[in-house]
């Protein structure tokens, strides 16, 4: 399993289900990041996994957005970690906001998944996050601390595990948490919930050239996880300069 802490951050880029075979050949073309020259931070692509088997560049690491609960057998349309980690990737992400609200993923799948993942040697970016109310009615700890208890398998290695907090009001939305409450959250993770400061936590939500700086300055944000404007080449080429 490739090693996470060596890296000083962590930035991720979903694209969702966005992309095509020339939209790829021209953003590997066109990023300005190459692994073999920045070592000391990590960027991860996730695009969708149709697209995976044509990557042939080495700049950036390859992550799927989703994998299976499953681990074989008769369960159609599913891909499996062991699959994944056959066609290139490092790394998988589990438990997107996404897959929570709108296919219905819950604990039980979600703690599954990284189990597989961990199992083929894939880093599972775990996504967790509260949403508008709960953030309202200040219930966004417990939250987190539920979905944190019962996704994670025990007696894992928290040093190769990537927790992404995301917030659910901020994905897509252009509202970003202030400094203090995004270091407050990392704070709660790494020292109340994982009690570690290994365990490496990235942030999620409305990040944009205009606002990383700020976020990936905060001490204990370990990275980014970028959705919509990695999808712009130009905005996320400024991101990349970490
Ligand atoms: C995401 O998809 O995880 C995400 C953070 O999206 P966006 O950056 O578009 O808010």
């Amino acid at each position: 399993m490739l090693e996470i802490d060596k890296f000083k951050k962590i930035i991720i880029a979903n694209w969702k289900l966005n992309g095509s075979i020339p939209y790829l050949n021209e953003y590997i073309e066109n990023i300005q990041f190459d692994k073999s020259k920045d070592n000391n931070n990590c960027l991860v692509v996730c695009p969708p996994s149709t697209l995976i088997p044509y990557i042939k560049t080495k700049k950036f690491f390859i992550g799927s957005q989703d994998c299976s609960s499953f681990k074989e057998g008769a369960y159609t349309g599913e891909i499996s970690c062991k699959m994944l980690k056959e066609i290139g990737c490092d790394f998988v992400i589990i438990g997107h906001s996404e897959r929570r609200s709108i296919f219905k993923e819950h604990h039980k799948s979600i703690f599954d998944k990284c189990t597989n993942a961990i199992n083929n040697k894939l880093i599972p970016i775990l996504c967790i996050g509260e949403n508008g109310q709960q953030r309202k009615e200040n219930l966004h700890k417990e939250v987190l601390m539920d979905q944190l208890s019962k996704s994670l398998p025990k007696n894992i290695d928290i040093e190769n595990i990537i927790i992404a907090y995301e917030p659910v009001w901020s994905i897509g939305t252009g509202l970003v948490p202030d400094q203090n409450q995004i270091s407050e959250i990392h704070d709660f993770i790494k020292q109340e919930v994982l009690r570690s400061n290994q365990v490496r936590v990235i942030y999620g939500g409305s990040v944009k050239a205009a606002n990383y700086k700020k976020i990936l300055e905060i001490q204990n944000v370990d990275g980014l996880l970028v959705g919509g404007a990695s999808l712009n080449l130009d905005e996320f080429n400024q991101i990349i300069k970490f």
